[in-house]
């Protein structure tokens, strides 16, 4: 027996992936077909006045972590003061908020190896939505020891062994070469040649390893690293540095945003967004999220445990109690409430410089729409950032209630361009299944995954995602 075609008429298809897309769509087993020469469909649905857009990606976020789990114990058992419920809520609630803005497909972007079993099993609660994990690996003490002590074939051999036993999508590494140890302060690295802490191998050796892991284990996800120097005023050299270690081979950058600071002459605080996007241009093979930041509460989250202890130094207990977990031997992950006030500046420096970071990208194609959740705010902030994007006299506004550092140290107030439409869609949707290597997603060629959204057709006018959609398809499925 031949699977049910169900047959979408009349519909106008968004997919800027193609020159000339169809007014029709078929779907089969979760996929979508060719018009069927004599298979009659089963079902037709007329979508006159409606629009379809490939569903929205979300390809660094944090979903099911135990640093996840702890908030949503503290919420519900222990403080639910301090625990903003706009920020955190069940995993249904956190898969409905995806829901809501059209997005089909979350990647947890930090999972030890340990917690791979947990996650699998929490990510299975966010269902239908599609999920993925990536692995944790440069905190894995056995991992680092034989690094550290030369034995290179037998660390390959156990790096390859965790990323099968796990069924991740691919490697994460957060501060490669810095060593996360339970006792006094965590140590940024601060070049990329020079051995931190008690390490015996540098940072780029470390970067080297794992980027040779990637290659033999064949992953659609190059490594996806979690740079040094997050946030720091003088973010920009290191950044600059690593993005041309990787030396002609694909790598993935986190939250590209908190990477771009420098100080001027007077030792002011300053986006160096051009500088670094200089050597991003430079190296087309790297992809990057951006890492947006919107007012308003968020959650500091990070395995970066020097940034830990920054955002500690800065924040100590004014704003929520300090939480640092420890798993596999050594400490992990740490965990700060932070309010992001427009009236800060370096807060204010985040949100515009996250903005002008992808206004003024040569090419779209390296930058994917992330605000690494619940690090930049709620999830259901995107919508406003998008507007901020597609619309100048609206970010204007913000920027002028913002710290005047918002203005004169970034290139924000001067920028006149305005996304369109289809330049949202690369950035939530070409671009990160291009950066993950899902290539039957974000698009709605035939062959292709068919995880939809549709609006009425005032969404292409609007540009307006904080309006839900009439309907969403996963897998060939509506909900
Ligand atoms: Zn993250």
């Amino acid at each position: 027996m031949t699977s049910p075609i169900l047959h979408l008429a009349n519909t106008n298809v968004i997919d800027p992936t193609q020159v000339d897309p169809p007014r029709d769509l078929y779907i089969q087993d979760g996929k979508i077909i060719a018009p069927p020469a004599d298979n009659q469909p089963t079902q037709t649905i007329d979508l006159t006045g409606h629009t379809i857009l490939p569903g929205g990606i979300d390809m660094h976020t944090h979903l099911v972590t135990p640093a996840m789990a702890a908030l949503r114990t503290l919420q519900e058992h222990v403080i639910p003061d301090i625990v903003c419920n706009q920020l955190i809520g069940t995993p249904t609630w956190l898969r409905d908020q995806y829901l809501k803005l059209g997005i089909t497909t979350a990647i947890d972007a930090a999972i030890m190896p340990g917690d791979a079993p947990a996650a699998k099993l929490g990510l299975r609660e966010l269902e239908p939505l599609n999920t993925g994990f990536l692995l944790l690996l440069s905190h894995h003490a056995d991992l680092l020891a034989m690094i550290n002590a030369g034995h290179m074939v037998a660390a390959s051999q156990l790096a390859i062994k965790l990323f099968h036993n796990a069924g991740a999508m691919g490697i994460k590494l957060v501060n490669p070469g810095s060593m996360q140890t339970m006792d006094g302060p965590a140590v940024d690295v601060l070049d990329i040649d020079q051995t931190v802490q008690d390490m015996q191998a540098t940072p780029r050796q470390v970067l080297t390893f794992f980027l040779d892991i990637s290659d033999k284990l064949n992953l659609a996800h190059p490594v996806h690293i979690h740079l040094p120097q997050l946030g720091t005023p003088d973010s920009s050299p290191t950044t600059c540095q690593w993005l041309d270690a990787m030396s002609g081979r694909r790598a993935h950058i986190a939250h590209l945003q908190y990477h771009c600071y420098t100080y001027d002459e007077d030792w002011y605080l300053r986006s160096d967004v051009e500088r670094v996007l200089k050597h991003l241009h430079a190296n087309p093979q790297i992809t990057a999220d951006v890492g947006l930041t919107s007012f308003g509460p968020a959650y500091g989250m990070t395995a970066d445990l020097a940034l830990h202890d920054r955002l500690v130094e800065l924040f100590g207990d004014e704003v929520g109690p300090t939480l640092r977990f420890q798993w596999e031997g050594r400490t992990s992950f740490g965990l700060q409430p932070l309010d992001r006030d427009p009236a800060n500046l370096g807060y204010a420096m985040q949100w515009a410089t996250g903005l002008e970071l992808i206004l003024l990208v040569d090419n779209l194609n390296q930058l994917s729409l992330s605000i690494d959740y619940p690090n930049g705010g709620a999830i259901a902030s995107y919508p406003q950032l998008i507007r901020c994007l597609m619309d100048k006299s609206y970010r204007d506004a913000i920027l002028d209630q913002a710290h005047p550092a918002a203005t004169q140290a970034t290139q924000l107030k001067r920028i006149t361009r305005q996304l369109s439409f289809d330049e949202i869609l690369q950035l939530t949707r070409i671009s990160p299944a291009h950066a993950l290597g899902l290539k039957n997603k974000g698009n709605l060629h035939v062959g292709s995954d068919a995880d939809w959204v549709i609006y009425p057709d005032s969404i292409l006018k609007t540009g307006d995602f904080s309006q839900s959609p009439t309907r969403v398809m996963i897998n060939g499925q509506f909900l």
